[in-house]
């Protein structure tokens, strides 16, 4: 259908809503905004589409490490960009760098978004853009703002036309219902396993470190960041796959082997540690320079840390369980092929003690789950497994 009259043309105008509305071109916003976001090709394309005709507020909502906050400064490129999201001039590089001034960041000063951030993000929503027709107020964290929401409902829901919020939360809890009902929401699905492996290999990381990086990474890029550049993660898959051959049917050493995987699991938080370290650092000297003594919220932003290096250690002991599986997985597929070439008696018990043993480590693995005792849950297993051993 073509557009031949310039009655049409108005009519299609018309049902725009002032600074909100924009034509974009085509081919505008360009893939290269979204460059950093991988696996998520219909947020992508929901992002892409919002960008050509903006509205007040969208909530990208997904895992952590499923890459919302590239994707929100791609949406703050393209709504910036004079040109659409072009992917090449200063304010598209600015916004993509999180350093153009009407791409405001808004992260939560303590452990939760609170009231005190709250009125700063109404107060900065009221201010007009520097720069471009508009400002993106973007609000990370939103899944911990129960007690600021209340403050914030009526400006996400009404906001001065030249401010669009591009709201970021983990998961949607109840007690935010009436925020996320006012905003357009875009999900993020955890990042696939082969999604992540390719954007490793992509970065130079050969095949079967990608590979084994994408299976430990539970679908987090920045996981898979970090355990790429840790030099003890293929030793602790290394160790992981000789247990089967360690355990030796006495109690005595299912004990050692377990003590020894749970150590593993402490020295796979190092790198963690390190990067928390940086952050508070980068903390202190952000508040020295604005004249506060210590850092604020410090005690929250610690408490925070531990729960994710928790968390951490139960994802590399997970990943652990799955790399152990996987050895008896292996032999269960040895038995099968050999028991068709030859039908030896001792095949089928052996088939039969292998799914055994893939069976108790998957309910170790929900166990863990449930935040059982680690150091029970694993002596356990390793006495169970061992009990199996020829
Ligand atoms: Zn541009």
């Amino acid at each position: 259908m073509g557009v031949s009259d310039g009655a049409s043309l108005v009519t299609v105008a018309g049902g725009g809503d002032g600074p909100h509305d924009r034509a974009g071109g085509g081919d505008r916003p360009a893939d290269s905004l979204f460059a950093e976001v991988v696996g998520q090709t219909r947020a992508v394309a929901q992002l892409k589409a919002a960008a050509r005709r903006p509205v007040h507020a969208y909530l990208l909502h997904g895992p952590p490490g499923s890459g919302k906050r590239s994707a929100a400064r791609g949406l703050a490129a393209a709504l910036l960009c004079p040109d659409g999201g072009c992917g090449r001039c200063n304010t598209c590089r600015r916004a993509l760098a999180g350093s153009h001034p009407d791409l405001v960041v808004v992260e939560r000063s303590g452990a939760s978004l609170d009231v005190d951030d709250a009125r700063a993000i109404v107060t900065r929503a009221q201010r007009r853009p520097l720069e471009s027709d508009r400002q993106v107020l973007m609000v990370t964290d939103v899944h911990l703002a129960d007690r600021a929401a209340p403050a914030l409902l009526k400006t996400v829901e009404e906001p001065p036309p030249a401010t669009v919020f591009v709201l970021v939360a983990d998961d949607l809890p109840a007690s935010l219902a009436t925020i996320v009902s006012r905003c357009v929401k875009v999900p993020f699905d955890a990042v696939s396993e082969a999604s992540v492996a390719a954007w490793l290999m992509d970065r130079g990381v050969e095949r079967d470190l990608a590979g084994s990086v994408a299976g430990a990474s539970g679908g987090r890029l920045d996981r898979a960041r970090l355990l790429v550049s840790d030099a003890g993660f293929v030793n602790r898959q290394e160790q992981w796959r000789a247990v089967p051959a360690r355990l030796d049917g006495s109690g005595a050493q299912a004990a050692v082997v377990a003590s020894e995987l749970l150590e593993l699991a402490d020295q796979a938080l190092a790198p963690l540690r390190e990067e928390h370290s940086k952050r508070l650092a980068a903390l202190a000297e952000q508040a020295e320079i604005s004249g506060s003594k210590g850092i604020p919220g410090r005690k929250q932003v610690e408490d925070g840390n531990k729960r994710e290096e928790r968390r951490w250690r139960t994802d590399d002991l997970r990943f652990g369980l799955a790399t152990l599986a996987s050895v008896y997985r292996d032999r269960l597929v040895a038995t099968a092929d050999s028991d068709d070439r030859e039908h030896s008696s001792g095949s089928a018990a052996e088939a039969r003690r292998s799914v055994r043993q893939i069976e108790a480590i998957g309910l170790a693995s929900i166990a863990l789950d449930r935040n059982a005792n680690e150091s029970l849950l694993m002596e356990a297993l390793m006495v169970e497994l061992s009990g199996m051993v020829d």
